[in-house]
């Protein structure tokens, strides 16, 4: 179907259109009437389903009530106020304070006004550079896309901007990353050594955060190894360096807990979320951070000037309305426990695929998966480029299974959290074929 539709994170070149037109429960429906179980949640954000009724029922009461309101010079509304303290008595952020936006992108840039701000206001405004990761996803807008490092996000844009003071280390993948014979607690200490000498070199006292996805999504959904975070961590105490935790897609559930810092034992300054906050039903997103950084702000106010940066959807009040919802849903349905039931199964299931001959290695935790199809087994040689990763996630399509190609050749799975055991059963059989189908491709 032809449309004047400049599609997103799309090859011009050859839009494949798949028209989306109804939902039901963790089915989508195209408009030829085909059902797909969408194993992607959308984008890793639907956790509810496409239909839940409870949502739909808030957005539309608050919509009743009040559609907008904003919240800036200290406007405010109850549903605005009700979610930032909902959302911080869950988060392990001491006495957290909440920014609130519509993306996950917006968040993150949200993130790197703050701690300018806060350093400014605590007199070490030489403290601004940021740690980010190899192959991380942060988002696209021109901030969140310096922090980003995969290169179809910033090749073609100028990025990243020099002035932004990104660093960038190694993305912690054992199985991709890891030297001829290296164990995977010598690969831990090659790259926190390298980490170390990173911040060695450029001087602790320029930099002011670390930014990581606990498990990654976009890069292919890599779980670090064990021991790896217990390092960071330590090396960014040492040198006063804060750790702020990306929970875009491991917020809510989605890793086996309530948050992916819980799955990787991180205590972070700082937290990012927005997809599974809201269920995605209404674009809305969070920036937390520590209490006593906010109260550090507060009297250098007057003397910096206003905090400037604020969007028109800041607590959007539909938004919150929806948020606070599917927050109530996730505790009262005991969502959390569910999922980490059903997503422990999801993932031996998946290891099923781990002796099939396309299949490099099998990974994820909870809730999310990638399995990475590779031209060698043997070697882990990878595919040169992401054509066999398309045709396995079109293959899965084929067979009414909604997964992803990621960081080239790996099919990423992350389905609503309201997955049955029989609907895993049932994600597992159709992969199955899809990655026959593929086997034959590649012969
Ligand atoms: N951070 C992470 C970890 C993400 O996965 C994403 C999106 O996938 C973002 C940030 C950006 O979120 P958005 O697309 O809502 O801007």
């Amino acid at each position: 179907m032809m449309s004047q539709m400049i599609y997103p994170t799309t090859n011009f070149a050859s839009v494949e259109t798949l028209n989306i037109v109804r939902g039901d429960g963790v089915y989508v429906y195209d408009n030829q009437g085909k059902q797909y179980l969408e194993g992607m949640s959308g984008l890793w954000c639907a956790s509810l389903g496409f239909n839940n009724a409870e949502l739909i029922e808030a957005a539309k009461n608050q919509m009743e009530t009040i559609a907008y309101a904003h919240m800036f010079g200290g406007k405010t509304h109850e549903p605005g106020m009700k979610l930032a303290d909902k959302l911080s008595s869950m988060v392990p952020v001491d006495n957290a304070r909440v920014f609130m936006g519509s993306s996950g992108s917006d968040a993150n840039d949200t993130q790197i006004k703050l701690l300018r701000y806060y350093f400014a206001a605590i007199g070490k405004p030489e403290k601004r550079k940021i740690i980010a990761r190899e192959r991380s996803y942060h988002g696209v807008t021109v901030g969140a896309a310096c922090l980003t490092g995969l290169p179809i996000n910033q090749t073609n844009f100028d990025l990243p901007i020099e002035a932004l003071g990104v660093l960038r280390t190694d993305a912690p993948h054992y199985y991709r990353g890891k030297k001829d014979g290296e164990t995977e607690a010598q690969f831990v200490d090659r790259i926190v050594g390298n980490l170390a000498d990173l911040i060695e070199r450029e001087g602790a006292h320029t930099i002011a955060a670390f930014i990581a996805e606990p498990i990654t999504g976009a890069s292919g959904v890599i779980v670090p190894p064990v021991g790896y975070y217990d390092k960071v961590q330590a090396l960014l105490k040492q040198n006063d360096i804060l750790f702020i935790a990306d929970e875009v897609i491991t917020g809510f559930g989605r890793t086996g807990n309530d948050f992916g810092v819980t799955t990787m034992g991180i205590k972070p300054d700082m937290m990012s979320f927005a997809k599974q906050l809201s269920s995605a039903y209404v674009p809305i997103s969070a920036s937390v951070i520590r209490g006593d950084m906010y109260d550090a702000m507060v009297e250098p106010c007057s003397k910096l000037g206003v905090f400037g940066h604020g969007y028109t959807y800041s607590g959007h009040p539909v938004a919150c309305a929806v948020a606070l919802k599917t927050l109530e849903i996730y505790e009262r349905d005991n969502m959390f426990a569910k999922a980490a039931e059903t997503g422990a199964y999801l993932q031996s299931r998946l290891q099923e695929f781990a002796d099939h001959p396309l299949v490099g290695e099998v990974r994820g935790a909870g809730m999310i998966a990638a399995v990475e199809l590779v031209a060698n087994k043997e070697t882990g040689e990878a595919f040169k480029d992401g054509k066999v990763g398309y045709f396995a996630a079109n293959a899965c399509q084929e067979h009414g299974l909604i997964s992803r190609p990621v960081a080239g050749s790996s099919l990423a799975l992350c389905p609503p959290l309201i997955t049955t055991k029989a609907q895993i059963d049932e994600i597992v059989e159709k992969m199955g074929k899809a990655l026959n189908d593929t086997l034959a491709f590649v012969k």
